[in-house]
């Protein structure tokens, strides 16, 4: 098969042009043209030299990636269901807001975390996305968004890396593609405004914080060890301390001086007065001298098979101001695009599941009970009942 030119940043589209005899001004002119432009024909290049214009089309192609369904929100939120072949298909979701546009994107076709609340989880995983699938939703949705709004400016603002999957164990493919959102000749975006979200793949963020280090967010969901290895079986491997302590080495390479931890508001398991002040003990008290961070409260959107329900909103609002008081800015996230299921975890995709994950999960929703919702313990049991 023809390279895919999305799959390349601007060093690798070099190294290709270099291949064909070509100077790397060249590959930034194509560059330019694919991602500033969203130009795919290669005769439509018209300033590239004549010898590489005809050239290419022989061993490459800007693959975009089919669009299966496009929905739009009530409240302006764009969600878009695109083929990735073999029966996968993956989401990306436009947020408009008053001032920035954000593209949530996603970096596999499902998740083999499994996040109990989470419905990419549920699905099971199939495969990593490569650079150009990844790249490609920004792409597609740029341009798309352009001409519909009849602007050469650009649209998308802001990239985060919520879709469906889990960046973090996708790392090869992912640095790549954040350098082409990075890349003056790109998209242009700067650090900050970009953001991986990780359910905490502890080397791998030491690993970005060399290669490519972005705004980073990291899904806590939980203020002890015990809980997270319910919520986020991957806490078995990299408990909170080994996480924390991972934050707090990132940080000198931020782009911004706090991590931002979101927190996932379920009703009775996570959400009471006692768990903010164990989440307050926690961050304020790591490793002597705590975490800089901001916390970021996501109320649970539900979906079919979860067995959870959202916190209550006075719950909610309990828990940020306890949070405030004691000095750790917390904000609450607005829900967005929820009567076309494209609210935080409610992407699905389609997926064909290796890992019999869904099943794995439907059952274990099924067995859960919360035998105990006193005012300062919440124990979640499996298997009873
Ligand atoms: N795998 C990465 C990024 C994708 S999930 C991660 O877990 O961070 C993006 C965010 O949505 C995460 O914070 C995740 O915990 C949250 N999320 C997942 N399912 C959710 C649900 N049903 N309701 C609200 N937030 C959810
Ligand atoms: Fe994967 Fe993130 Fe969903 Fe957890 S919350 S299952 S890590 S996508």
């Amino acid at each position: 098969m023809t390279a895919n030119l999305l799959d390349f940043d601007l060093e690798g589209l070099a190294a290709l042009c270099a291949r064909l005899g070509h100077q790397r001004f060249r590959a930034v002119q194509l560059f330019r043209w694919i991602h500033h432009k969203g130009v795919a024909r290669f005769e439509e290049m018209t300033d590239l030299a004549r010898d590489l214009r005809e050239r290419l089309p022989a061993v490459a192609q800007v693959r975009a990636l089919p669009v299966l369904a496009e929905q739009v929100s009530t409240d302006g939120t764009i969600k878009w269901l695109f083929d990735v072949g073999d029966g996968n298909a993956v989401e990306a979701v436009y947020i408009p807001e008053d001032d920035r546009g954000t593209l949530c994107v996603s970096s596999q076709a499902g998740c083999a975390v499994g996040c109990r609340f989470c419905s990419t989880g549920h699905q099971g995983f199939s495969r990593n996305l490569t650079t150009g699938e990844i790249v490609a939703q920004l792409w597609y949705a740029e341009h798309a968004l352009r001409r519909r709004s009849g602007t050469s400016e650009r649209i998308i603002s802001n990239v985060v890396m919520m879709g469906m999957g889990e960046p973090l164990q996708n790392y090869a493919a992912l640095v790549p593609a954040l350098r082409v959102m990075l890349d003056d000749h790109g998209y242009g975006l700067s650090r900050r405004r970009v953001t991986v979200s990780t359910s905490g793949v502890v080397p791998m963020m030491e690993r970005l914080a060399q290669d490519c280090p972005v705004a980073l967010a990291v899904s806590l969901h939980a203020p002890n060890d015990a809980l997270r290895d319910h919520l986020v079986p991957l806490n078995r491997k990299y408990p909170l301390r080994e996480l924390l302590d991972a934050c707090v080495r990132y940080l000198p390479a931020a782009p911004r001086d706090f991590i931002t931890f979101e927190y996932c508001m379920l009703d009775g398991i996570n959400d009471t007065p006692a768990h903010a002040d164990e989440l307050i003990a926690l961050l304020r008290g790591h490793g002597g001298r705590g975490v800089p961070c901001k916390v970021n409260l996501i109320p649970f959107n539900p979906f079919p098979a979860s067995g959870l329900r959202r916190s209550p909103r006075a719950a909610v609002k309990a828990f940020a101001d306890r949070l405030n008081a004691a000095g750790i800015v917390t904000t609450i996230r607005k829900t967005r695009g929820d009567d076309i299921d494209a609210a935080c975890g409610q992407l699905a995709g389609d997926v064909r599941d290796r890992t019999r994950a869904s099943e794995r999960l439907a059952r274990r929703a099924h067995d859960w009970q919360v035998v105990a919702v006193r005012p300062h313990v919440s124990r979640v049991v499996e298997g009873v009942g």
